[in-house]
């Protein structure tokens, strides 16, 4: 038997609920004004070398990187924002006017350890408002992000957002934080001891040595006057929304675009891979992709932990089941119950029986597909013209025309 590969899923019986999550975050992307971008799924390595960071834990060791027949290195994407960016840049999209508002749902891949919430392959859904430097766009996609958690029911989340600063006061602050970790450099993980060299403000999200972050210099501490001012008034933009919100320092984010504002959805009852959705602001990555300078704002959810997080607060809607399920009493009438079955699959989801049940047998599958309707022909019908209408819920039958079926189900 040839089994999928580690740390990917199949989805089978859950589809439907995939679709209702998707729809719903699609519906409230579109009313923001957000619009669709679909973007290949492996790109040049090259974009998230230079997009995601060299030094960034995705880079050194999470990519799927394989040469193709052509010889050229190619990624399976690990993250959308880099591949929307350089969709922005080589279409030249700054030319139909800023901000560009598009959000993108789709597979990424990373070579992580695979565990609950932890994938290979897993899925995304983001948002990237591009062109503003103002605080109010990073409030605008954070108070969408939050609808669309409300949209699916969800409620037990927490927004935690800190700052990263920008190139003139991170520097100084990354020099703090070598001097605080220099001495704790034998007593941190082995990931941390590489991280120190590479991406220093990783060793603050580091769940092994979180003790040690506790104590470690604050960002917020060494913000340029700048950086503070945006910093500021998010939160009090935040503040007038009423959108809750707790400053957690240690919230870095693994990527090496993100420039003054960072956030993330934790949902602790996830236990170790409690996030849900992170972002933030990436006011260079366009630069570093060779577009001009175009200060911008995004997030992404991953919607397998969204899918986990739903079954813990027992918000999983019902699976809606089919409209109809048309009967054929006996062999006599199949064609005309397939007819039926058709002609109403135009306004319904209509199933009709194709492996040859008797009644009763037809009955129970239509239980087991939770019709809502059946609607029995037989011999009677067909030379009267009337159908036999079930309610499966309420017991409730009625003979109607064709025509009345249409109203009837809708009703
Ligand atoms: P990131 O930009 O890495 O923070 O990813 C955004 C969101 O995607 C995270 O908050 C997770 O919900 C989800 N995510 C990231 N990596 C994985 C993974 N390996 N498996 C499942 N979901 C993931």
């Amino acid at each position: 038997m040839i089994s999928r590969i580690k740390g990917t899923e199949d989805t089978i019986e859950e589809s439907w609920l995939w679709e209702w999550i998707e729809e719903r975050f699609k519906g409230v992307a579109t009313n923001f004004g957000f619009t669709q971008i679909r973007t290949p799924t492996f790109e040049a390595t090259e974009l998230f070398d230079r997009g995601v960071g060299n030094e960034t834990d995705i880079v050194q060791k999470e990519m799927y990187t394989f040469e193709d027949k052509g010889g050229r290195s190619i990624t399976l994407r690990p993250e959308g924002t880099a591949p929307v960016m350089r969709a922005f840049i080589e279409h030249n999209l700054s030319s139909k006017g800023l901000p560009q508002k598009l959000f993108y749902y789709g597979p990424m891949f990373r070579y992580e350890k695979p565990q609950s919430g932890r994938l290979r392959e897993f899925h995304q859904f983001g948002a990237e408002l591009i062109g503003s430097a103002l605080p109010i766009a990073d409030v605008f996609v954070i108070s969408m992000a939050i609808e669309m958690l409300n949209s699916v029911g969800l409620t037990n989340f927490k927004l935690k957002i800190n700052s990263t600063g920008d190139e003139n006061c991170r520097p100084e602050y990354v020099k703090a934080l070598k001097d605080y970790y220099r001495d704790l450099l034998p007593k941190l993980c082995d990931d941390c001891k590489v991280r120190y060299e590479r991406n220093v403000l990783r060793l603050l999200d580091c769940k092994k040595d979180a003790e040690y972050a506790k104590d470690a210099p604050k960002i917020t501490d060494y913000l340029c006057n700048d950086c503070k001012t945006h910093f500021d008034t998010l939160k009090r933009y935040l503040d007038e929304l009423d959108i809750e919100y707790e400053v957690d320092p240690s919230i870095v984010r693994g990527l090496d675009y993100y420039t003054r504002t960072v956030f993330e959805f934790k949902y602790p009852a996830l236990g170790a891979q409690d996030a849900i959705g992170g972002g933030g602001r990436y006011d260079r990555l366009i630069e570093e992709l060779g577009g001009s300078k175009t200060p911008s704002v995004g997030f992404a959810f991953g919607i397998e932990r969204i899918i986990l997080a739903l079954k813990m607060e027992n918000k999983i809607p019902e699976s809606k089941g089919i409209d109809i399920y048309v009967i054929a009493v006996d062999d006599a009438q199949r064609m005309e119950s397939l007819k039926i079955a058709k002609a109403l699959s135009k306004f319904f989801r209509v199933d009709v029986d194709i492996m040859g049940r008797n009644l009763k047998g037809q009955f129970s599958q239509a239980s087991k597909e939770n019709a809502r309707f059946v609607i029995v022909i037989g011999e009677e019908e067909i030379k009267e013209g009337l159908y036999t209408v079930k309610n499966m819920k309420s017991g409730e039958q009625k003979r109607v025309r064709f025509s009345d079926i249409i109203e009837m189900v809708k009703a």
